[in-house]
């Protein structure tokens, strides 16, 4: 007799961002890993093959007596009775059945069919596309489909090539085990078949683990500018120090830049949310970054022309890892934590009512551009208790004398430029110096002997 054993996690929880190691250990699925830690009073076992087994390394004699009790474990029978009960409704055509019946399956025994060569060869020929993914995805998630995969599933709902590629390169950072992407593929490949994205989906799909497929920056800023004290008077205020994070990859002609948002409610920022008083405000916003950011840049390096490509994925659920939460404050008679002006959004706090403008610029602090109004004329200007935190790129970016290349003089409340980082109600350009440190990181990572990459304001 054979025993169906689920593979046990060595390191249960989410795959970290960056944990992209090129290896693709399988994992069980959060379901079992959920299911094992309810039962942590008894620590899981790591299984040994059963005599007979083609896969057996273990003399029989190191089985334990207590492995078939085992609660992770089905046997030969039990498996056939799994089988028989979910496939009892499709061989009678009964799609709604079938689908009730692995919906409601434990987290072992959707494990033991993922296992299941029978199970699959009388599924395959039945279910294609977004289908096929259904039934792996019910039965590896065992029905607790979450982000990032579940954005993944949406956008093959919605058969979004470009909305499906920044969901991929979001999953790719996470741990699957080989099997979720040969189902993928033949998925996107049935389901794609007619879009002109299909080849460069199928292409980043087994290129995921290629060196440079898909990038994870972090930009590093700080800056300064005059804002009134307590006491009325402009003084020079220095700000923290941002890592801005973020999912950079290439695909058709364009660099797309992957940013994850969560939005937080600002009264309790361990709670996430979710329902606007406008409900259309998050599509509203992202129109908005998107309208403009986008269309303004062409990387080029001589070899390659890329157009730079933003992409906001917002999230309304606590839990899967993000770059950046924002707060969101209802009232703007309030003040964002940290400020005393009420109305006033910053780049990690926005208000329902904030304008596109607004959280466009905000959006340009996520991809590392400085603030562009209330600016010191020039470096020396900066008192140098505040001028030795801040790097050379910090002041190429913070001062008039960085971004114009010529010095001012010292003036009461700063320089103002015409931007979209600039003073919100004026400019709305984005200009190539708030994506300047964003580019020079991606440089710095091309292999050697690649040209850098120039930006080209359309
Ligand atoms: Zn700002």
């Amino acid at each position: 007799m054979s025993q169906h054993a689920i593979k046990v996690p060595k390191q249960p929880g989410p795959g970290k961002a960056g944990s992209n190691t090129g290896k693709q250990p399988f994992f069980a699925p959060a379901g079992v890993q959920a299911h094992q830690r309810a039962f942590a009073f008894e620590p899981a076992k790591k299984l040994s093959p059963a005599p007979g087994s083609m896969l057996q390394r273990d003399p029989p004699e190191l089985l334990e007596p207590d492995l078939l009790e085992n609660p992770y474990v089905l046997s030969d029978e039990q498996l056939v009775a799994v089988r028989d009960r979910v496939l009892g409704p499709l061989r009678r055509h009964d799609g709604t059945g079938f689908t009730t019946r692995i919906r409601s399956l434990s987290a072992t025994e959707a494990s033991a069919l993922l296992d299941d060569e029978a199970f699959w060869r009388e599924i395959r020929p039945i279910f294609r596309g977004r289908a096929l993914w259904a039934v792996y995805t019910i039965l590896y998630f065992n029905n607790r489909l979450r982000e990032p995969d579940l954005r993944l599933s949406v956008n093959f709902r919605a058969n979004d090539p470009y909305g499906f590629m920044d969901a991929l390169s979001i999953v790719v950072q996470e741990i699957r085990p080989r099997q979720y992407y040969e189902i993928l593929r033949e998925a996107a490949a049935y389901e794609f078949s007619g879009s002109p994205q299909r080849n460069q989906i199928l292409s980043m799909i087994s290129q995921r683990n290629a060196p440079g497929a898909v990038e994870r920056l972090a930009v590093s800023t700080r800056q300064v500018h005059y804002e009134e004290n307590e006491a009325g008077d402009q003084e020079l205020h220095l700000y923290g120090r941002q890592v801005r994070r973020m999912t950079v990859y290439e695909t058709g002609g364009q660099l797309r830049v992957v940013l994850r948002i969560r939005f937080i409610s600002a009264a309790n920022p361990r709670q996430s949310y979710y329902f606007f008083p406008d409900p259309a405000t998050p599509e509203r916003w992202r129109a908005a970054i998107e309208r403009y950011w986008n269309g303004k840049f062409i990387l080029d390096n001589g070899v390659k022309r890329l157009r730079f490509t933003v992409a906001p994925l917002f999230y309304y659920e606590s839990g899967p890892a993000v770059d950046k939460e924002v707060s969101i404050m209802e009232d703007d008679e309030l003040s964002c934590p940290h400020s005393s002006d009420p109305g006033r959004a910053n780049a990690g706090c926005w208000f329902t009512q904030s304008s596109d403008e607004t959280v466009a610029h905000e959006f340009g602090h996520l991809l590392g551009a400085a603030d562009e109004y209330n600016l010191p004329g020039s470096i020396a200007e900066i008192p140098a208790d505040i001028r030795s935190q801040l790097t050379a790129e910090d002041l190429e970016f913070t001062t008039m004398e960085g971004i114009t290349g010529r010095r001012r003089r010292k003036r009461e409340g700063g320089y103002d430029i015409s931007s979209l980082m600039g003073s919100h109600s004026r400019s709305t350009d984005v200009k190539a110096r708030h994506i300047r440190l964003l580019v020079r990181n991606i440089n710095g990572r091309l292999p050697d002997g690649t040209p850098h990459y120039r930006i080209i304001e359309l």
